[in-house]
């Protein structure tokens, strides 16, 4: 069976170096903050080209931090994606603000800037662009409607990290990112994990606050904040994985090419790139009406395949205040009924992409391609 994804394949390779690093942090004493939290936060913020960077406890309370210290609450509207994670909107609707869902740009996952303008309304506060499957969103015309109307960036970068908009690395383009260190993305860690990047010292100081109790010095509260920081034993562990990333990256991309040259004469839609997009295959995403037939087809050659995500947001049990609205988000609908991802990891060897290409044409009565 090829797995859909081999997190322990990754923590095997870097064994030694985890291990080192770990017994670092054992013999520390320090269990909570402290250099190692610090040394990853920097060098973080250093390859993403941001200024700051601040750990928190995982990814849905970095966006949940940000939008908090955007002064986000009851009443406010804050545009998301129709087609994403849920944390997404979860991160809104914990803070009281209303997600506003806008539909992806024609032919791509991510959300269309060309439609965000007419969900503007005069409550609106933020705009998330979530950078999915490691595919940058169009930040460009993003940042611009929104400075055109007085709105906050917020990226949801969980998905993301290494990829660049235009050369430049996600990491600064809005005004605070959020990312997750969940062990199954492109950086992860042994447990769960999170943080921002940011250009602006003010939310990354509140920020940092808000996952501190809302404290910048022991035992003054200047926030009714929360308790959710990044483990030194999981920053340790991140700094040694952040070394290889680029290099896995690397072999995602390698995987995702070798995909897309064998299957692009089958009858359904390989993942598109735009021209500003340097993606990083977080996930190698296919469309396809046949999706079950497929799965399954490929299930039974020994391929495990998974679909993200089965349903839209807001046909999930926990939106059901958008259940009579389903209709004005047809695209983010019909995604969710078609997508399908293929196994994509740093640690798939080459008999196993050439098994799953030949597997997949086979289900379209296809050899291999000519
Ligand atoms: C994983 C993920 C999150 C949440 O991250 P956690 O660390 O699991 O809380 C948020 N948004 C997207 C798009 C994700 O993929």
């Amino acid at each position: 069976m090829i797995p859909f994804l081999n997190v322990g394949a990754g923590t095997l390779e870097l064994e030694a170096e985890l291990q080192a690093a770990m017994t670092r942090v054992l013999h520390s004493g320090q269990y909570i903050g402290g250099p190692e939290v610090t040394e990853f936060e920097n060098r973080f913020a250093e390859y993403c080209d941001a200024k700051f960077a601040v750990g928190v406890g995982n990814g849905l309370e970095a966006l949940r931090f940000a939008l908090l210290a955007m002064d986000v609450g009851p009443g406010d509207e804050v545009i998301v994606p129709s087609h994403t994670y849920i944390a997404t909107w979860l991160a809104v609707s914990q803070t009281g603000a209303t997600p506003v869902p806008v539909e992806p740009a024609p032919g791509l996952f991510n959300i269309d800037p060309a439609q965000i303008e007419a969900a503007i309304t005069d409550k609106t506060k933020v705009i998330i662009p979530v950078h999915l499957y490691g595919q940058p969103a169009d930040m460009g015309p993003i940042t611009e409607v929104a400075r055109k109307h007085g709105l906050k960036v917020l990226e949801d970068a969980a998905q993301a990290q290494g990829a660049r908009y235009k050369g430049q690395r996600i990491g600064a383009h809005g005004d605070v990112v959020a990312w997750s260190f969940y062990p199954g993305k492109n950086l992860g860690a042994l447990g769960d994990g999170g943080g921002i990047t940011t250009n602006d010292a003010k939310l990354a100081e509140k920020i940092r606050m808000l996952g501190n109790y809302g404290s910048r010095e022991k035992y003054n509260h200047e926030l009714p904040g929360g308790n959710s920081r990044l483990d030194p034993l999981q920053a340790a562990v991140l700094s040694v994985k952040l070394g290889v990333l680029d290099e896995w990256n690397e072999r995602r991309k390698t995987i995702a090419v070798a995909y897309s040259d064998a299957l692009s004469d089958l009858p359904f839609s390989l993942p598109a790139v735009p021209n500003f997009a340097d993606p990083v295959w977080h996930l190698y995403v296919i469309r396809t009406e046949q999706r079950q037939a497929l799965a399954d087809h490929l299930l039974a050659a020994g391929v495990q395949t998974v679909t993200h995500y089965p349903r839209a947001c807001f046909e999930q049990p926990a939106y059901q205040e958008f259940s009579d609205q389903a209709s004005r988000f047809p695209e983010a609908s019909k995604i969710a009924a078609e997508v399908l991802s293929l196994p994509i990891s740093p640690h798939q060897s080459e008999e196993a992409t050439d098994h799953i290409v030949k597997s997949v044409r086979s289900f379209f009565g296809k050899g291999s391609k000519s």
